[in-house]
Protein backbone atom coordinates (compact mmCIF):
# COMPACT_ATOMS: atom_id res chain seq x y z
CA UNK A 1 0.00 0.00 0.00
CA UNK A 2 1.25 3.49 -1.08
CA UNK A 3 0.43 5.69 2.31
CA UNK A 4 2.52 8.26 3.79
CA UNK A 5 1.33 8.33 7.75
CA UNK A 6 1.44 11.79 9.30
CA UNK A 7 4.38 11.36 12.33
CA UNK A 8 1.85 12.55 14.94
CA UNK A 9 -1.33 10.01 12.93
CA UNK A 10 -1.12 8.22 16.56
CA UNK A 11 -0.48 10.95 18.84
CA UNK A 12 -3.04 10.86 22.00
CA UNK A 13 -3.79 7.09 21.11
CA UNK A 14 -3.58 4.20 23.37
CA UNK A 15 -3.20 1.10 21.59
CA UNK A 16 -2.80 -2.89 22.44
CA UNK A 17 -1.07 -4.93 20.46
CA UNK A 18 -0.74 -9.16 20.59
CA UNK A 19 1.86 -10.76 20.14
CA UNK A 20 4.23 -7.54 19.96
CA UNK A 21 7.56 -9.45 21.43
CA UNK A 22 8.31 -10.87 18.20
CA UNK A 23 8.06 -10.81 14.27
CA UNK A 24 4.85 -8.44 13.04
CA UNK A 25 3.31 -7.59 16.28
CA UNK A 26 5.99 -6.48 17.46
CA UNK A 27 7.93 -4.01 13.98
CA UNK A 28 3.55 -2.49 14.35
CA UNK A 29 4.00 -1.63 18.23
CA UNK A 30 7.15 0.02 17.69
CA UNK A 31 5.91 1.72 14.44
CA UNK A 32 2.77 3.00 15.98
CA UNK A 33 5.05 3.96 19.25
CA UNK A 34 6.95 6.10 16.81
CA UNK A 35 3.86 7.86 15.16
CA UNK A 36 2.33 8.84 18.82
CA UNK A 37 0.76 6.04 20.06
CA UNK A 38 0.99 4.66 23.96
CA UNK A 39 1.21 1.23 22.94
CA UNK A 40 0.00 -1.71 25.30
CA UNK A 41 2.40 -5.05 24.67
CA UNK A 42 0.60 -8.45 24.99
CA UNK A 43 2.46 -11.61 24.91
CA UNK A 44 3.51 -14.81 27.07
CA UNK A 45 7.04 -14.38 26.68
CA UNK A 46 8.04 -11.16 29.21
CA UNK A 47 11.77 -11.39 28.32
CA UNK A 48 10.99 -10.51 24.42
CA UNK A 49 8.18 -7.50 25.53
CA UNK A 50 10.80 -5.97 27.91
CA UNK A 51 13.02 -5.83 25.65
CA UNK A 52 10.61 -4.18 22.64
CA UNK A 53 9.45 -1.95 25.61
CA UNK A 54 13.55 -0.62 26.43
CA UNK A 55 13.59 0.10 22.13
CA UNK A 56 10.36 2.21 22.57
CA UNK A 57 11.57 4.19 25.55
CA UNK A 58 15.11 4.33 23.98
CA UNK A 59 13.35 6.42 20.94
CA UNK A 60 11.27 8.71 23.54
CA UNK A 61 7.89 7.66 22.55
CA UNK A 62 5.46 7.61 24.84
CA UNK A 63 5.35 4.56 27.73
CA UNK A 64 4.51 1.92 27.00
CA UNK A 65 3.12 -0.91 29.22
CA UNK A 66 3.03 -4.66 29.51
CA UNK A 67 0.37 -7.24 29.79
CA UNK A 68 1.90 -10.79 29.93
CA UNK A 69 -1.03 -13.18 28.94
CA UNK A 70 -0.73 -16.68 27.58
CA UNK A 71 -3.75 -16.74 25.15
CA UNK A 72 -4.08 -20.56 24.91
CA UNK A 73 -4.73 -20.64 29.17
CA UNK A 74 -6.94 -17.35 29.29
CA UNK A 75 -10.17 -17.43 30.45
CA UNK A 76 -13.29 -14.74 29.68
CA UNK A 77 -12.21 -13.23 33.21
CA UNK A 78 -8.89 -12.70 32.53
CA UNK A 79 -10.07 -10.43 29.72
CA UNK A 80 -12.55 -8.79 31.89
CA UNK A 81 -9.74 -8.12 34.77
CA UNK A 82 -7.46 -7.14 31.67
CA UNK A 83 -10.42 -4.44 30.63
CA UNK A 84 -10.53 -3.39 34.24
CA UNK A 85 -6.87 -2.53 34.13
CA UNK A 86 -6.54 -0.89 31.01
CA UNK A 87 -9.73 0.99 31.85
CA UNK A 88 -8.37 1.83 35.35
CA UNK A 89 -4.53 2.99 34.19
CA UNK A 90 -4.90 4.49 31.16
CA UNK A 91 -8.80 5.70 30.90
CA UNK A 92 -9.24 4.71 27.60
CA UNK A 93 -8.55 1.93 24.63
CA UNK A 94 -8.25 3.20 20.81
CA UNK A 95 -7.12 0.62 18.84
CA UNK A 96 -6.83 -3.09 19.31
CA UNK A 97 -4.17 -5.47 16.95
CA UNK A 98 -5.04 -9.06 17.43
CA UNK A 99 -1.98 -10.33 16.01
CA UNK A 100 -1.06 -13.37 17.76
CA UNK A 101 -1.19 -16.55 16.29
CA UNK A 102 -0.51 -19.87 16.42
CA UNK A 103 0.52 -22.25 12.98
CA UNK A 104 0.41 -25.43 14.81
CA UNK A 105 1.50 -27.75 12.94
CA UNK A 106 0.42 -28.35 8.90
CA UNK A 107 -0.23 -31.78 7.54
CA UNK A 108 -3.12 -33.90 6.06
CA UNK A 109 -6.80 -33.26 7.28
CA UNK A 110 -7.02 -36.69 8.76
CA UNK A 111 -3.77 -35.93 11.03
CA UNK A 112 -5.27 -33.19 12.59
CA UNK A 113 -4.90 -34.05 16.20
CA UNK A 114 -7.67 -32.63 18.62
CA UNK A 115 -5.48 -31.48 21.03
CA UNK A 116 -4.43 -29.45 18.21
CA UNK A 117 -7.40 -28.04 16.67
CA UNK A 118 -8.12 -26.61 20.24
CA UNK A 119 -4.88 -25.14 20.78
CA UNK A 120 -4.96 -23.48 17.57
CA UNK A 121 -8.35 -22.34 17.66
CA UNK A 122 -7.90 -20.99 20.93
CA UNK A 123 -5.32 -19.14 20.53
CA UNK A 124 -6.43 -18.11 16.28
CA UNK A 125 -10.10 -17.31 17.61
CA UNK A 126 -11.09 -17.99 20.57
CA UNK A 127 -8.83 -15.61 22.21
CA UNK A 128 -9.85 -12.86 19.98
CA UNK A 129 -13.76 -13.41 20.03
CA UNK A 130 -13.26 -13.06 24.81
CA UNK A 131 -10.82 -10.48 24.33
CA UNK A 132 -12.72 -8.38 21.67
CA UNK A 133 -16.15 -9.00 23.93
CA UNK A 134 -14.10 -7.70 27.34
CA UNK A 135 -12.66 -4.65 25.59
CA UNK A 136 -15.76 -3.62 23.06
CA UNK A 137 -17.23 -1.07 26.35
CA UNK A 138 -13.81 0.41 26.39
CA UNK A 139 -13.01 0.92 22.77
CA UNK A 140 -16.77 2.47 22.62
CA UNK A 141 -15.82 5.34 24.68
CA UNK A 142 -13.37 6.49 22.57
CA UNK A 143 -14.11 8.96 20.19
CA UNK A 144 -12.47 6.93 17.09
CA UNK A 145 -11.53 3.43 17.88
CA UNK A 146 -10.15 0.25 15.16
CA UNK A 147 -9.66 -3.08 15.40
CA UNK A 148 -7.68 -5.22 13.59
CA UNK A 149 -7.83 -8.85 12.98
CA UNK A 150 -4.75 -10.75 11.30
CA UNK A 151 -5.75 -13.24 8.56
CA UNK A 152 -4.01 -14.75 5.95
CA UNK A 153 -3.79 -15.74 2.26
CA UNK A 154 -5.37 -19.40 3.15
CA UNK A 155 -7.75 -17.52 5.02
CA UNK A 156 -9.85 -16.60 2.28
CA UNK A 157 -8.76 -19.48 -0.35
CA UNK A 158 -7.56 -22.60 1.77
CA UNK A 159 -4.53 -25.04 0.29
CA UNK A 160 -3.91 -28.54 0.97
CA UNK A 161 -2.47 -29.68 4.24
CA UNK A 162 -2.84 -26.05 5.79
CA UNK A 163 -5.46 -27.85 8.23
CA UNK A 164 -6.25 -25.83 11.25
CA UNK A 165 -4.71 -22.86 10.86
CA UNK A 166 -6.25 -22.13 7.29
CA UNK A 167 -9.64 -22.62 9.11
CA UNK A 168 -8.80 -20.54 12.03
CA UNK A 169 -8.10 -18.02 9.66
CA UNK A 170 -11.33 -17.89 7.60
CA UNK A 171 -13.18 -17.82 11.23
CA UNK A 172 -11.11 -14.87 11.27
CA UNK A 173 -12.52 -13.02 8.44
CA UNK A 174 -15.79 -14.48 9.46
CA UNK A 175 -15.55 -12.86 13.08
CA UNK A 176 -14.64 -9.76 11.65
CA UNK A 177 -17.25 -9.47 9.16
CA UNK A 178 -19.67 -10.26 11.89
CA UNK A 179 -18.16 -7.46 13.91
CA UNK A 180 -17.95 -4.84 11.66
CA UNK A 181 -21.39 -5.15 10.66
CA UNK A 182 -22.85 -4.68 13.87
CA UNK A 183 -20.30 -1.69 14.43
CA UNK A 184 -21.24 -0.14 11.03
CA UNK A 185 -22.32 3.95 11.99
CA UNK A 186 -20.28 3.97 15.51
CA UNK A 187 -17.23 5.14 16.33
CA UNK A 188 -15.51 1.64 16.24
CA UNK A 189 -14.82 -0.11 13.13
CA UNK A 190 -12.95 -3.86 12.46
CA UNK A 191 -11.01 -4.99 9.60
CA UNK A 192 -8.87 -7.49 8.76
CA UNK A 193 -5.08 -7.73 7.24
CA UNK A 194 -3.53 -10.13 5.64
CA UNK A 195 -0.18 -9.72 5.84
CA UNK A 196 1.10 -11.47 3.02
CA UNK A 197 4.86 -13.84 3.34
CA UNK A 198 6.36 -12.07 5.89
CA UNK A 199 9.89 -12.74 7.24
CA UNK A 200 9.07 -13.72 10.51
CA UNK A 201 9.70 -17.10 13.16
CA UNK A 202 6.23 -18.33 11.77
CA UNK A 203 7.11 -18.08 8.36
CA UNK A 204 10.27 -19.98 8.60
CA UNK A 205 8.11 -22.57 10.09
CA UNK A 206 5.78 -23.00 7.81
CA UNK A 207 8.43 -22.70 4.89
CA UNK A 208 11.53 -23.85 6.10
CA UNK A 209 13.26 -24.67 2.68
CA UNK A 210 12.65 -21.28 1.33
CA UNK A 211 15.47 -18.71 1.28
CA UNK A 212 14.00 -15.90 3.75
CA UNK A 213 15.91 -12.95 2.52
CA UNK A 214 13.49 -13.47 -0.75
CA UNK A 215 10.84 -12.26 1.85
CA UNK A 216 9.11 -8.83 2.62
CA UNK A 217 9.80 -7.67 5.99
CA UNK A 218 7.80 -6.80 8.73
CA UNK A 219 8.71 -3.06 8.47
CA UNK A 220 7.42 -2.98 4.80
CA UNK A 221 3.42 -3.63 5.69
CA UNK A 222 3.44 -1.00 7.86
CA UNK A 223 2.41 1.81 5.71
CA UNK A 224 -1.36 -0.75 5.74
CA UNK A 225 -0.85 -1.09 10.21
CA UNK A 226 -0.84 2.79 10.31
CA UNK A 227 -3.49 3.20 7.56
CA UNK A 228 -6.33 1.18 9.56
CA UNK A 229 -5.55 2.30 13.05
CA UNK A 230 -5.04 6.06 12.21
CA UNK A 231 -7.64 8.62 11.29
CA UNK A 232 -7.58 8.64 7.31
CA UNK A 233 -9.09 5.10 7.54
CA UNK A 234 -12.50 6.49 9.76
CA UNK A 235 -14.92 5.38 7.15
CA UNK A 236 -13.55 1.68 6.28
CA UNK A 237 -15.47 -0.82 8.30
CA UNK A 238 -15.43 -4.41 7.24
CA UNK A 239 -12.61 -4.54 4.73
CA UNK A 240 -9.88 -7.10 4.16
CA UNK A 241 -6.83 -5.63 2.95
CA UNK A 242 -3.36 -7.00 1.72
CA UNK A 243 -0.15 -5.58 3.19
CA UNK A 244 1.52 -6.75 0.28
P1 LIG B 1 5.69 -14.83 14.89
O1 LIG B 1 5.67 -16.26 15.23
O2 LIG B 1 6.97 -14.20 14.46
O3 LIG B 1 5.09 -13.97 16.09
C1 LIG B 1 3.89 -14.36 16.69
C2 LIG B 1 3.74 -13.64 18.00
O4 LIG B 1 2.57 -14.13 18.66
C3 LIG B 1 4.92 -13.87 18.93
O5 LIG B 1 5.21 -12.68 19.62
C4 LIG B 1 4.36 -14.93 19.88
O6 LIG B 1 4.95 -14.90 21.16
C5 LIG B 1 2.90 -14.53 19.97
N1 LIG B 1 2.10 -15.65 20.43
C6 LIG B 1 1.99 -16.87 19.85
N2 LIG B 1 1.22 -17.67 20.61
C7 LIG B 1 0.83 -16.92 21.68
C8 LIG B 1 0.04 -17.20 22.83
N3 LIG B 1 -0.46 -18.39 23.06
N4 LIG B 1 -0.16 -16.21 23.72
C9 LIG B 1 0.39 -15.00 23.53
N5 LIG B 1 1.16 -14.67 22.48
C10 LIG B 1 1.38 -15.63 21.57
O7 LIG B 1 4.59 -14.68 13.76
P2 LIG B 1 4.28 -13.54 12.67
O8 LIG B 1 4.78 -12.23 13.14
O9 LIG B 1 4.67 -14.07 11.38
O10 LIG B 1 2.69 -13.58 12.70
C11 LIG B 1 1.86 -12.54 13.18
C12 LIG B 1 0.48 -12.74 12.60
O11 LIG B 1 0.52 -12.65 11.19
C13 LIG B 1 -0.12 -14.12 12.93
O12 LIG B 1 -1.50 -13.98 13.23
C14 LIG B 1 0.07 -14.89 11.62
O13 LIG B 1 -0.89 -15.91 11.48
C15 LIG B 1 -0.11 -13.78 10.61
N6 LIG B 1 0.49 -14.04 9.29
C16 LIG B 1 1.85 -14.08 9.12
C17 LIG B 1 2.38 -14.28 7.86
C18 LIG B 1 3.85 -14.33 7.62
O14 LIG B 1 4.27 -14.59 6.49
N7 LIG B 1 4.69 -14.08 8.63
C19 LIG B 1 1.52 -14.44 6.68
C20 LIG B 1 0.11 -14.40 6.97
C21 LIG B 1 -0.37 -14.20 8.23
P3 LIG B 1 6.36 -15.62 21.44
O15 LIG B 1 7.38 -14.82 20.68
O16 LIG B 1 6.50 -15.51 22.89
O17 LIG B 1 6.24 -17.01 20.91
Amino acid sequence: MEYQAATDLLAGKTILVTGAGAGIGKTTAITYAKHGARVILLGRTVAKLEAVYDEIEALGAPQPAIIPMDLKGATEQHYRDMADTIEGQFGQLDGLVHNAGALGVLGPFAQIGEEMWDEVMQVNVKAQFLMTKALLPVLEKSPQAAIIFTSSGVGRQSRAYWGVYAISKFATEGMMQTLASELAGSQVRANCINPGATQTNMRAKAYPAEDAAQLKQAVDLMPTYLYLMGADSADVNGQSLNAQ
